[in-house]
Parts: C-alpha cells; sequence; structure tokens
C-alpha cells in the first residue's frame, strides 16, 4: 500500500539485472551454475546423494564435477559466447559451504578474470556464520539459504542427521543446531548487508501449514525472498523417510501456500530449479554444450 519506500527502491536497483529475482530480466540477463562441491555436511531426507543437492536443482540431475581452475576456464569461455552471462553461482552439487576451499577458490579465480560478472551461493546454512566475513571480502551479491522449518519438531521428519563439527548429531539434537545456525547465518548476512533469499521446499502433510511461520521468522531477518519450491517426489530421485509414500504438493496447494505467505514479502515463483551446472537464460538449458571435453577445447 502507498508509495513504495526508500528501501524497496534501493532493494529493486540491486536486483534489477539478475535473472532469478527480476521477472523482466530473466528475459534478457543468464546465469551459470558451476558444480564444483561434492560434499554436504547434512542429510535430508528428500536427497539422494547420487544426484545434485535437491535444495536448489531439480531433483534426478547430475552434473559435471569440476576443479575450481576448470570452473573458472569455463565460466570465462561461456562469458565469450554468451554475453548476457551476469550471474555465477555456486550449488552443488553438494553444499558450497561444506567445501569452502573449492567454492572460495572459485570465486577468488572468477572475481580476479571476469571483475563484472555476479557471484552467488547457495547453502543448507549450517556453516553459514563462519563464513559471512569471507563472502562479505568477495562481494559476493547474494546468499540463498534453504530453510525448510523454524520448529525442530516438524524438522526432525526432514533431516535424520547433521554433521557438525566433527560430530554427528541425529534427531532433534542435529535439527536444533542446524536451526540455530540458519537464524546466526541469517541475521549475520543481514549486519554485512548481503541479500539473502531462502529456498523452502514444501513437503505436503510435513511443513506445508508450518510455512508462514518459517515465512514470518525470515522476512523478520532481513530475507528479501521467499522461493518456496514444491518436493519433486520419485522412486529414483530417493526414497523419503525410507518410504516410497510422499508425495510432493499439486500445483494448487503450492500456489494457496505461496499466496499465504505473500505478505509484504516478494515471493519468487519463475525459479526453475536449475540444475548445478545449468548454463544461459532462465528457460533454456545449454549445459550440454559445454560439458568439460566439450569447454577444455574452447578458447
Ligand atoms: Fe542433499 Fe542438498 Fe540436503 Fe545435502 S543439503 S542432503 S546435498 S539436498
Ligand atoms: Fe535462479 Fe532458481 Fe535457477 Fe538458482 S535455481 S539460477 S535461483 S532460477
Amino acid at each position: 500500500s502507498g508509495a513504495p519506500s526508500e528501501m524497496d527502491e534501493k532493494l529493486k536497483a540491486r536486483i534489477e539485472n539478475h535473472p532469478c529475482y527480476s521477472e523482466e530480466a530473466h528475459h534478457h540477463y543468464a546465469r551459470m551454475h558451476v558444480a564444483v562441491a561434492p560434499a554436504c555436511n547434512i542429510q535430508c531426507n528428500y536427497c539422494n546423494r547420487k544426484y545434485d543437492c535437491a535444495n536448489e536443482s531439480r531433483p534426478g540431475v547430475v552434473s559435471e564435477l569440476l576443479t575450481p581452475e576448470e570452473a573458472a576456464h569455463k565460466v570465462l569461455v561461456v562469458a565469450g559466447k554468451i554475453p548476457q552471462m551476469t550471474v555465477l553461482g555456486i550449488a552443488g552439487p553438494g553444499d558450497p559451504l561444506a567445501n569452502p576451499e573449492k567454492t572460495f577458490r572459485t570465486f577468488e579465480l572468477i572475481a580476479d578474470k571476469a571483475p563484472d560478472i555476479k557471484l552467488c551461493l547457495s547453502t543448507n546454512g549450517l556453516m553459514l556464520p563462519d563464513h559471512v566475513d569471507r563472502i562479505k571480502a568477495l562481494n559476493v551479491d547474494h546468499v540463498t539459504i534453504t530453510i525448510n522449518m523454524i520448529d525442530p519438531e516438524v524438522g526432525e521428519k526432514i533431516y535424520p542427521w547433521v554433521h557438525y563439527r566433527r560430530r554427528r548429531y541425529r534427531g532433534i539434537e542435529g535439527v536444533r543446531i542446524l536451526h540455530e545456525r540458519q537464524m546466526e547465518g541469517l541475521q549475520a548476512l543481514q549486519e554485512a548487508d548481503i541479500l539473502c533469499k531462502v529456498n523452502s521446499v514444501l513437503i505436503p502433510g510435513i511443513n506445508d501449514e508450518h510455512m508462514p511461520e518459517v515465512n514470518k521468522a525470515i522476512r523478520d531477518r532481513g530475507a528479501f525472498l521467499h522461493n518456496i519450491m514444491p518436493l519433486i517426489s520419485a522412486p529414483e530421485h530417493g526414497t523419503y523417510f525410507g518410504l516410497n509414500g510422499q508425495r510432493g504438493p499439486k500445483p494448487k496447494e503450492l500456489k494457496s501456500v505461496q499466496d499465504k505467505c505473500s505478505g509484504n514479502m516478494k515471493m519468487m515463483r519463475h525459479c526453475r530449479q536449475c540444475r548445478a551446472d545449468a548454463v544461459g537464460l532462465l528457460g533454456e538449458d545449454r549445459s550440454q554444450e559445454f560439458t568439460k571435453t566439450k569447454f577444455m577445447e574452447m578458447e
């Protein structure tokens, strides 16, 4: 209601040419992901480790793992062929911050050779508080955290364990650590003035009724966008809770939760759940033009 605040205007300028955040920009600007981060430090019940991290990507996709040097080479090749390339993200195939050396080395190489490319990063949030200073120093444009719950009792049905500081925590003990670290990470990003988007995987019967509370908590801590994505459940992507019965939401159920959460915060509705090695405009996938055997030959 009323005129957009000064804050809205500032935010608008920051996300204007970002394909993932602006409805208009995603027709004109391209993004790419590089898959340099294989390890993960938590277990989501909807994840099959043979495939890319299901928190940011479409389930059932296997991306080609690259070293930081190969990834930087690929980014330069792609930027030479697709001039609209503005954003480079690291989103998998595991958790980027469970592989901090590989992730930050990749960013350093790219920032050095192609300083105009915006950098972004996705994480489950467990290790985020440890790395906010480095993320800020590297001028990373924005961070995405996947937050599926703020109530550890809900989280118990989503996360069987968390591996934190050399120890494995099972059940609610692990979920409490994950929750606290996610909230701490959000707060730290807000204090460092780094844009933060939140992804949530909507799991019918598990966190659907809880989602408005998640939305409020992340909004209070400064997240600028909430991307509620459907659980895509298919037996070949892994079995949820060790059972085959868990279904994803119907389009109507997804829309109803998104509507309940829209409030004053922008909701992202055009995310395509891109693969961890996606290349091109959002609607297109040109990853097969730039496989490792191909891009290593290109100048
Ligand atoms: Fe899988 Fe991603 Fe969850 Fe790790 S954070 S278990 S890679 S879905
Ligand atoms: Fe953008 Fe979503 Fe694709 Fe990430 S996964 S590049 S946020 S559309």
